[in-house]
């Protein structure tokens, strides 16, 4: 990890946790986290749409130094879109990050790069941090296919966004293979692709974008995988799943300079 690049960690809690089981888990994570924890690295959680006027409302009384994110939403700010959340809806709950094009959307809801695309540009529009999810299927992996598939997602999903707010972005480099397996990409395999992931977006939006980009890595991070993978000097952080899911796993990868 770069000095200048504060690291993110991120939990996406998926369609986990009601809104009791969301606010107990919040406040356990904040008694596991130290104020260095916080000062050394920006966490979000990301619950589900139900939990977020809960977790939000624990966060600001409890005044708990954790960003509150989401796992998705709509591109249109309101209209008849039935069963959507829209991107207006977040910001006005505080929401700081927005997950979009998480494989499990891709593949289960059949989400393009258009679509991931018209969702970067409406989360900027509405002053909130995309974290735009990227990575390949591990067929992609053994047939040579997957760095231009990483390109194609990573350039369509920021076409038209001008080169000053990409560097304000975040993109989770998370193999597909690697999610939910237990498989993690090796901290080699893992500091590659996300090299990669910059010199692409170097390439497009200039040095600056590239040096400013946080890149975070995905796929079953554990406590026990995190230190390395943090350690890598294109990894910024990470995008956590499972382990999310324990205050004590995930409190144990935020402090992952501890171990
Ligand atoms: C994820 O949800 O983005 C993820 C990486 O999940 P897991 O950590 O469980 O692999």
């Amino acid at each position: 990890m770069m000095a200048d690049r504060k690291p993110l960690i991120s939990g996406n809690w998926k369609m986990n946790q009601n809104h009791f089981e969301a606010i107990q888990l919040v406040q356990k994570l904040s008694y596991a986290l130290t104020k260095d924890d916080i000062t050394a690295v920006d966490v979000s959680i990301h619950p589900p749409f139900t939990d977020l006027r809960s977790v939000q409302t624990v966060l600001e009384a409890d005044k708990i130094p954790i960003a509150l994110g989401a796992q998705n939403c709509h591109w249109e700010a309101s209209g008849a879109f039935t069963g959507e959340v829209s991107p207006a809806m977040l910001q006005k709950l505080n929401v700081s990050y927005v997950i979009c094009g998480h494989s499990e959307r891709r593949q289960l809801f059949g989400e393009t790069n258009e679509d991931v695309n018209k969702k970067v540009k409406a989360i900027l529009k509405h002053e909130m941090t995309p974290i735009m999810a990227c990575g390949e299927t591990l067929e992609q992996r053994e047939s040579g296919e997957m760095e231009d598939h990483i390109v194609d997602q990573v350039l369509e999903g920021l076409a038209g966004v001008k080169k000053d707010a990409v560097g304000g972005l975040v993109i989770a480099y998370e193999p597909i293979w690697a999610i939910g397996t237990g498989m993690t990409a090796t901290p080699d395999d893992a500091q590659q692709m996300c090299a990669f992931i910059r010199q692409t977006v170097e390439e497009k939006f200039g040095a600056a974008a590239a040096k400013a980009v946080r890149i975070q890595y995905g796929g079953s991070v554990k406590p026990g995988t995190a230190p390395e993978l943090m350690n890598q000097p294109d990894i910024d952080g990470a995008l956590i799943g499972g382990a999310s899911l324990s205050a004590e796993d995930f409190a144990h990868c935020i402090q992952y300079r501890l171990r």
